[in-house]
């Protein structure tokens, strides 16, 4: 199959007019008349990931992180960004990112993360609308099936995620009962007003900051609506969509590729040992 029938298939399941306007997903690298047999998925374009990709003889990289967070003038091989393009031009490997857009998405990051954590009947936080009958938009909330504690919530969220560093973090009373949790995969902190506007018990998210969480949780409680927070690492909170897409896709292209993840934790952090 050509890569453009592939990145056809990858944006009937994953829109790109569903990305945030500073985004700028879609096929990165590569030539559209090559054949795609294997797709490779990483969260990260790293260097180290896309020498996995080359390893496995990977025709396709498929990542939900951008190479390019704003535009470059330069990428020779002395540049991080530079050094990933020329591993994988030079092995014949495509590079598609899905971002903002997967994020959005039906079974997208934030869906796969509510499939992870039991959350049930999850719809956005932000409403763009339906494709197909399913809801799509930015971040989801939905229910848990029974009532638990905010340090119940959040020691079940670090036990079902992948593993990095960090672990889960809680703020707000641990005893509090959690049923309505609103997640928002990757560095969510914008979403903390319309979390609590949504009426969510907990908000989990990635990446949050000591100000914003101050507010939110003083927010909440002025409103005596207490609301919890649990912060996992950015790598545990989008993973869990690789659940979703290595079957979506190979289902989407009638089965005429082989999907494989990546093994590589690109989550940055080590402990320290002393
Ligand atoms: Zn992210």
């Amino acid at each position: 199959m050509k890569l453009k029938k592939v990145v056809e298939g990858l944006e009937e399941l994953y829109p790109l007019f569903l990305k945030e306007e500073w985004d700028f997903p879609g096929l990165v690298l590569g030539d559209e008349e090559k054949e795609c047999k294997k797709i490779f998925f990483a969260l990260d374009p790293t260097e180290k990931t896309a020498i996995e990709a080359k390893d496995w003889g990977a025709d396709l990289m498929v990542t939900h992180h951008p190479l390019f967070f704003k535009a470059v003038h330069l990428i020779p091989s002395s540049n991080p960004h530079g050094r990933v393009a020329s591993t994988l031009l030079s092995s014949g490997c495509a590079l598609w990112v899905g971002h903002t857009n997967v994020d959005a998405s039906f079974r997208g990051t934030n869906e796969a993360l509510c499939a992870r954590l039991g959350i049930l009947d999850p719809e956005p936080m932000e409403p763009l609308g339906e494709i197909s009958g399913h809801p799509v938009g930015m971040g989801r909330i939905g229910e848990l099936k029974e009532a638990v504690s905010l340090e119940e919530f959040a020691s079940f969220c670090q036990e079902k995620l992948p593993r990095a560093v960090q672990g889960s973090k809680m703020a707000g009373d641990p005893k509090m009962k959690v049923k309505r949790v609103a997640v928002m995969s990757g560095a969510g902190d914008s979403f903390l007003d319309k979390a609590l506007e949504l009426g969510a018990d907990a908000f989990l998210t990635s990446d949050l900051r000591h100000h914003p969480s101050l507010d939110a949780i003083g927010k909440a409680s002025a409103l005596q609506r207490p609301m919890g927070l649990v912060d996992v690492s950015h790598f545990s909170s989008e993973s869990p969509w690789f659940d979703f897409a290595l079957q979506d896709v190979k289902n989407k292209l009638g089965g005429k590729v082989e999907c494989r993840p990546s093994r590589i934790c690109t989550d940055p952090w080590r402990e320290i040992f002393i």
